[in-house]
């Protein structure tokens, strides 16, 4: 065990407390019994920690690309190492959510799971809020609360069954912010759609080069009927998906436009995809007010070179 005194002071001060004196006579395999200091912890919860803790000094790193961690083994790992103050294990914990709820809009596009995690399911975003809130790791937050935010009022109140048997939910606090969130994201869909709606001047419309006077209308007309009915479809959760532009060649859109007139020249999806990457980044960069949880050095990036 000494393992684990090495690795955590509150294991130590446990070890040294005095072993109860043995209810027989003293044999020699007594004498070399390991110490025993019982924890009310979760049994699985345990075990998770000491995989994760033996052997001493692999823990840096020890969720890797290769070994895929399930929500309930980074809770155990970060609840534990808080509690037994066994830090670089929570640091590993809460690196690992970084990077799944991170800081800038290009990282975030990157992840494929909409859950984050690829081993976490969506609801497990409030236990990551309970997460970040017991260790201070505010950065997690934004990401994990418009997670949140995203899902249906039911879950969102009832949280989730933990493997010990007890629900995880959020506090009343953080579920108020997930409330506000859902409509102030709302919000930025509607702001986006206004600005993808609004006409553009694009001298390089291939329609408008071929000498049609009205392509560049059509390609706005397109744009503002795509925009609207993707404002039409929004939730809390795809604020930051990038649209499918109908391009040019791309077939039949007569659900979108009725009447044909359905393409957009490829200039133009250019043209909507700078204004529509502006939009989300100018969201992504005002995310922490949005959802309630102002930050300094959250990971802004300047529009001018969106
Ligand atoms: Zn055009």
């Amino acid at each position: 065990m000494s393992f684990l005194a090495d690795r955590s002071p509150i294991f130590r001060d446990m070890f040294l407390i005095p072993q109860p004196p043995p209810s027989t006579a003293t044999t020699e395999a007594d004498s070399v019994a390991p110490r025993v200091v019982e924890l009310p912890d979760c049994t699985e919860d345990v075990y998770d920690l000491l995989r994760v803790l033996v052997p001493a000094g692999a823990a840096s790193r020890p969720f890797s690309s290769h070994i895929i961690p399930t929500f309930d083994t980074i809770s155990a790992c970060i609840r534990l190492g808080h509690k037994y103050q066994i830090d670089d294990i929570v640091e590993a914990g809460v690196g690992y959510l970084r990077d799944f709820f991170p800081r800038s809009l290009d990282a975030y596009r990157e992840i494929v799971s909409p859950a984050g995690p690829p081993a976490f399911e969506r609801v497990h975003a409030i236990g990551v809020v309970n997460l970040a809130r017991l260790t201070g790791a505010s950065e997690v937050l934004p990401t994990a609360i418009m997670r949140c935010a995203s899902l249906p009022g039911s879950q969102l109140i009832a949280g989730f069954r933990r493997r010990d048997g007890t629900h995880e939910t959020l506090s009343e606090h953080d579920l108020a912010l997930c409330v506000d969130a859902q409509r102030a994201l709302m919000r930025e869909h509607v702001w986006h759609a206004i600005e993808l709606s609004a006409p553009f001047v694009n001298g390089n419309c291939v329609d408008r080069a071929r000498g049609s006077s009205s392509g560049t209308r059509l390609c706005v007309h397109v744009a503002k009927l795509v925009a609207a009915e993707r404002a039409g479809e929004a939730t809390a959760a795809n604020v930051f998906e990038e649209r499918d532009w109908p391009r040019e060649g791309a077939g039949d859109l007569g659900v979108v436009v009725r009447g044909g007139g359905s393409r957009l020249c490829a200039s133009c999806v250019e043209v909507l995809r700078r204004m529509e990457a502006r939009c989300m980044q100018d969201t992504w960069n005002r995310l922490p007010e949005i959802v309630g949880v102002p930050l300094k050095g959250w990971g802004r990036k300047s529009l001018k070179g969106v």
